[in-house]
């Protein structure tokens, strides 16, 4: 007999996994261990769902590098038993703790599949269910014995996104999420069409391997005319500080301003890294098409192209956490590690 897909659901806090408390009204975490009680639609699946619960769930708004931690040893430790995951995570940052997974699962071959809602999972209009049942059925897909997308994705309101390319653009609508430089790798209509070309599939086979360290000496410095000297001064002298993410305009422009210019440069000779990122949600940074951003590649800055800010902060954590020379550091961010960039 065939033996029937497992998928291992991970509630880590978040809108989609609240009910109201029928004595208080107030709104509780659901035990996940009786999801199919909340959603019966489940069983009509066939699969084995298990679940694990953090305790205590969080608000997204308090996840960590410890958070990311724990997702990835909770797939690490279960790997062999499942044949995805679903990750119910709060939507406000589950760009970035996608992002983060994409880094640190190494050797990754199985769906690891965000997911979240904007109305709790216990509320009659809820778009958690959708999300969670198409999530569900996406991570047990499969192709000729094998995961149809190996990838850790965010899927959210009939899109799946690859996790590391997402952006949440809308704290209202139940659309939440965007990927502006990679199309969907799915979209659920009637049926789940697969973008077959965009799924990154393994060449190598590898043991699945987690990186665990970071280094949190990171800062992301959004660019705004006007920007005062004293302001780029005080956050490039942070101490501890090794990574910046500048957010510049359009294709990588930055004033041309003396001072800026100084500022930058002796944050790279002291041993800063600095990682150039468009404010634009869509396009990439092209240093040196114009005269405003050839003054950052002088000085060294590194072109994160169409990298998120979302990606690039958790990226750039990774890497200096690694303990690597700064010239691999470097290299490495200037290239793609996980399909985050073009
Ligand atoms: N504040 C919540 C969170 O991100 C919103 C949500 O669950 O979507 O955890």
């Amino acid at each position: 007999m065939e033996k029937s897909i497992s998928i291992l659901i991970i509630y880590t806090g978040g809108t989609i996994g609240m009910v109201n408390d029928p004595v208080t009204g107030a709104l509780v975490p659901i035990d996940f261990r009786h999801i199919s009680g909340q959603v019966p639609e489940l069983r009509r699946f066939g699969f084995n769902l298990e679940s694990v619960t953090f305790d205590p769930v969080i608000d997204s708004s308090d996840v960590s590098p410890e958070t990311w931690i724990r997702i990835a040893d909770t797939i690490s430790d279960n790997y062999d038993h499942f044949d995805g995951f679903v990750v119910l995570h709060g939507t406000d940052t589950m760009a970035y703790s996608a992002s983060a997974l994409s880094f640190m699962l190494s050797g990754l071959e199985k769906p690891v599949i965000f997911t979240g809602a904007q109305l709790p999972i216990g509320v009659l209009r809820t778009d958690g269910k959708e999300n969670l049942i198409t999530a569900i059925e996406i991570a047990a897909a499969r192709e000729n014995e094998l995961p149809l997308v190996p990838e850790v994705c965010i899927y959210f309101e009939n899109k799946l996104l690859r996790g590391n390319r997402t952006i949440k653009f809308s704290a209202e609508h139940f659309n939440a999420f965007s990927s502006p430089n990679l199309p969907p790798l799915a979209e659920a209509g009637l049926q789940i069409r697969y973008n077959r070309n965009l799924i990154r599939y393994p060449t190598v086979r590898r043991p699945l391997t987690v990186s665990a360290k970071f280094d949190t000496g990171v800062a992301v410095l959004r660019l705004f005319p006007g920007i005062g000297h004293s302001v780029v001064s005080a956050v490039l002298k942070t101490k501890e500080l090794h990574g910046l993410i500048l957010e510049t305009y359009g294709t990588g422009n930055a004033p041309t301003l003396d001072w800026f210019l100084d500022e930058i440069r002796s944050f790279i000779a002291e041993g800063g890294i600095v990682l150039n990122v468009t404010q634009c949600p869509a396009g990439a940074v092209e240093m040196g098409l114009y005269e405003t951003s050839a003054g950052l590649r002088a000085a060294g800055v590194i072109s994160g192209k169409d990298i998120t800010t979302e990606a690039a902060v958790t990226k750039m954590m990774i890497l200096l956490g690694s303990s690597l020379p700064k010239v691999k550091v470097e290299t490495l961010l200037s290239k793609p590690l996980s399909g985050e960039m073009s």
